[in-house]
């Protein structure tokens, strides 16, 4: 069991998934991706064709899926069952179903059963990453981040995420997407989105990703000094 965890929190397309990657490559720890568990999830609800509206099947398939997530850094697959779902969690139509199916306490119960026990059974140190990291899951962890970025350059980086040259007005309608998604996520009754208040903030807006990693991993250095020198 690990006493050294760094949990990251943050809005849609804050850099936190890169970001956490990188870091858990550089301190060799592993990573866990939390909003792809709750994509999952919705992937099985879509898949299944329930309703967002019917809270209880949508309760069966969070008790009865068998999620598996991949906690190397070079290795972000995701199976539902035998289902490899690593790309088909990324599709627009999860990403529009998430943060519903996100609200609901039985999917929630499930999951952050999950996280716990992945971050228990860690040998080393974790990296996890999400939206209530650092308030619900694990709110004793001892490096609390919360990176946030204007919804503008979010949106931007989403563009080029997804290799697309997008026009201003594809910038817009991404930018809504998102702050859209931050209301539904930061104004739900259970584990809302928002920073613990021992979090430490960056704003990634003028920061380079490498930036961003060094800072964290500085960071990790000072709070677990007896962390071995990671690698450059
Ligand atoms: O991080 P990502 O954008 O992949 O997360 C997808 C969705 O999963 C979020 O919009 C949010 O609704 C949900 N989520 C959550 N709690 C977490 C991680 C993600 O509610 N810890």
């Amino acid at each position: 069991m690990t006493t050294h965890v760094i949990a990251i929190d943050g809005p849609a397309g804050s850099g936190k998934s890169s970001v956490s990657r990188q870091v858990a490559k550089r301190l060799q720890w592993i990573m866990l991706d939390t909003g792809a568990m709750y994509r999952a999830i919705t992937w099985a609800v879509l898949d299944q064709q329930i309703a967002l509206e019917d809270f209880e099947s949508i309760g069966r398939v969070a008790i009865n899926s068998e999620i598996t997530i991949h906690t190397d850094p070079d290795n972000s697959q995701v199976f539902v069952g035998d289902h490899d779902v690593t790309q088909g969690i990324r599709s627009p139509e999860v990403t529009a179903a998430v943060s519903a199916v996100s609200a609901l306490a039985s999917v929630r119960s499930r999951l952050v059963d999950l996280q716990r026990s992945t971050v228990a059974d860690a040998e080393y140190g974790v990296v996890i990453e999400g939206r209530d990291i650092g308030t619900v899951v694990l709110p004793d962890a001892r490096l609390k981040v919360f990176l946030t970025a204007d919804p503008r350059v979010r949106a931007q980086r989403r563009g080029s995420e997804l290799g697309q040259d997008l026009s201003s007005q594809d910038l817009d309608h991404m930018e809504a997407t998102i702050r859209e998604r931050d209301a539904k996520d930061s104004g739900r009754e259970i584990s809302p989105l928002q920073a613990a208040s021992d979090a430490i903030n960056i704003d990634t807006s003028d920061l380079t990703q490498e930036q961003v990693v060094e800072r964290i991993v500085q960071l990790a250095r000072e709070v677990y000094p007896e962390i071995s020198n990671p690698s450059p």
